[in-house]
């Protein structure tokens, strides 16, 4: 028998049934019989059990100092189980390591909390979960929800590649967009006073990808927003970003449902999707029937594998506000770029014009699509505006001055006076698509490293302080708010 120095993944130990291994990973779990020592080992392949029998003194003596979550690098024989033992709905539950020898790589403290097999760590205080991350994200359930993010990432990219999209990144340090949240800004050391903003969503840059002619954008996008965050919120979130060029609504819809449907069947075969084609419902409708603009239309709540995708369209464009620009008294519902709906354009150009023309800004519907899933929005996106009079039109009506518009957003109206081809695009909130394939409660579950309610990041300790000096060169004096 040769025996085998490279590492064996634990998956793998049964193929070699009845030879010499070395496997390296975790001590999942120690049981110490005096005469024997069992132990649970982990890598992230899977689990498997090994036994240190009386006569292999050497591993006897590391293995009796040996505790949960040590890692190590084990070698032994792949034994199969005496039927008694055989435990057949576990992974490598008919074979048995026999450990002999051990050789530890690291030591470790009693973990703050109970991450063995089969542990569902939600039950833990959330602070400590956090605090310890890495240790969470060592649990099985943790490691699950990583590991299909990265399979649907990864999925999501290659059908995007097949359908001729190329992954653009646009800018992190950027230019405050109107997305209607409070923007993170991040000072500028050469131009003192002067704010970059993290990005909101890519928006402005997806549709000047349009002018520069790719055609078909998308883009795993980490987007910022300042908000009071709720369950299903994160200060930082990931969306899948599209945008396409030459496109109508059905298009994207349909693009985007055929998407959604590869997800579930390819990753999610026991998930059931309710209804295909999504249905498609007004937002008005919505409003009747559900009282909410992202309707749970499930036929039946109680079912956790059942999908209930549906489109939100017909949104009016604006809506009442009493903080207008310049005293006006409407602002966007959704996305000031969008576009009107082709047969509310002439309501749109005609705003202004006259009382009777004003009155039906409020009636003016957007091309705006969102679609929901369980009762959560998991996307929107719209047919934008292309013509910059029309966009000019849009934030007149929210009482922006002329060279307000052109001083924020002149580049916009510069590119969509240089051959901007139409287009439109959506985006997905990624992490709560995932909450939701992966049974999750809340967002935080399926995201690696979070942050609390309150946007800490109890882990690294942010925010935090920085030093007198890097004030200093930001020209930034820090006033403390007396309590
Ligand atoms: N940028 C939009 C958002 O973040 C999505 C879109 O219209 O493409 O909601």
């Amino acid at each position: 028998m040769q025996p085998t120095t490279t590492r064996t993944y634990i998956k793998d130990a049964k193929a070699h049934l009845g030879q010499e291994i070395s496997i390296s990973g975790w001590v999942s779990i120690r049981r110490d019989q005096g005469k024997l020592i069992f132990m649970d080992f982990r890598d992230r392949t899977g689990y498997i059990q090994g036994v240190i029998l009386p006569n292999a003194t050497e591993a006897h003596e590391v293995g009796s100092k040996v505790r949960s979550e040590w890692v190590v690098k084990v070698t032994g024989k792949v034994n199969a189980r005496p039927e008694r033992n055989i435990q057949p709905d576990k992974q490598n539950g008919d074979i048995e390591l026999e450990i002999l020898s051990i050789t530890v790589l690291n030591e470790s403290e009693t973990p703050v909390f109970d991450i063995s097999q089969g542990i569902d760590t939600r039950n833990v205080g959330e602070d400590v979960r956090l605090e310890h991350r890495y240790l969470d994200l060592r649990s099985d359930r943790l490691q699950k929800n990583i590991r299909m993010r990265h399979k649907v990432t990864k999925l999501i990219r290659d059908l995007l590649d097949e359908q001729e999209f190329i992954e653009i990144e646009t800018p992190i340090l950027t230019k405050s967009t109107p997305e209607g949240a409070r923007d993170y800004i991040v000072p500028s050391r050469l131009d003192r006073g002067l704010f970059y903003a993290l990005p909101q969503s890519p928006q402005q840059y997806k549709q000047l990808l349009m002018t520069s002619g790719a055609e078909r954008y998308f883009q795993v996008a980490r987007c910022m927003r300042d908000e009071d965050t709720r369950g299903d919120r994160q200060p930082e979130f990931t969306q899948i970003d599209m945008e396409m060029s030459f496109v109508e609504q059905n298009d994207i819809m349909a693009l985007n449902e055929k998407l959604l449907i590869e997800i579930v069947t390819k990753l999610y075969p026991e998930k059931r999707i309710q209804e295909i084609p999504f249905p498609r419902i007004t937002y008005k409708d919505a409003i009747e029937k559900y009282s909410s603009d992202r309707p749970d239309v499930r036929e039946n709540k109680e079912d956790p594998n059942l999908l209930a995708f549906c489109w939100v369209i017909d949104f009016p464009f604006f809506e009442k506000t009493d903080k207008g620009e310049n005293g006006s008294t409407w602002t966007f519902t959704h996305n000031p770029f969008s576009g009107a709906k082709a047969e509310h354009e002439e309501w749109l150009m005609n705003a202004g014009k006259d009382a009777e023309s004003d009155k039906k800004i409020g009636d003016i519907l957007t091309s705006q699509y969102d679609i929901t899933l369980n009762g959560y929005e998991i996307g929107g996106g719209s047919i934008r505006n292309h013509n910059p009079e029309k966009l000019l039109k849009v934030f007149e009506i929210m009482g922006y001055t002329r060279e307000s518009v052109e001083q924020n957003f002149g580049h916009m109206l510069k590119a969509f006076r240089l051959g901007t081809p139409p287009h439109g695009g959506i985006a997905w909130g990624f992490d709560r698509l995932m909450m939701l394939l992966q049974n999750e409660p809340n967002i935080r579950e399926v995201i690696a490293f979070p942050k609390t309610g309150e946007g800490r990041d109890l882990m690294m300790n942010s925010p935090a302080e920085v030093s007198g000096e890097q004030l200093r060169e930001l020209g930034i004096q820090v006033k403390k708010l007396e309590k």
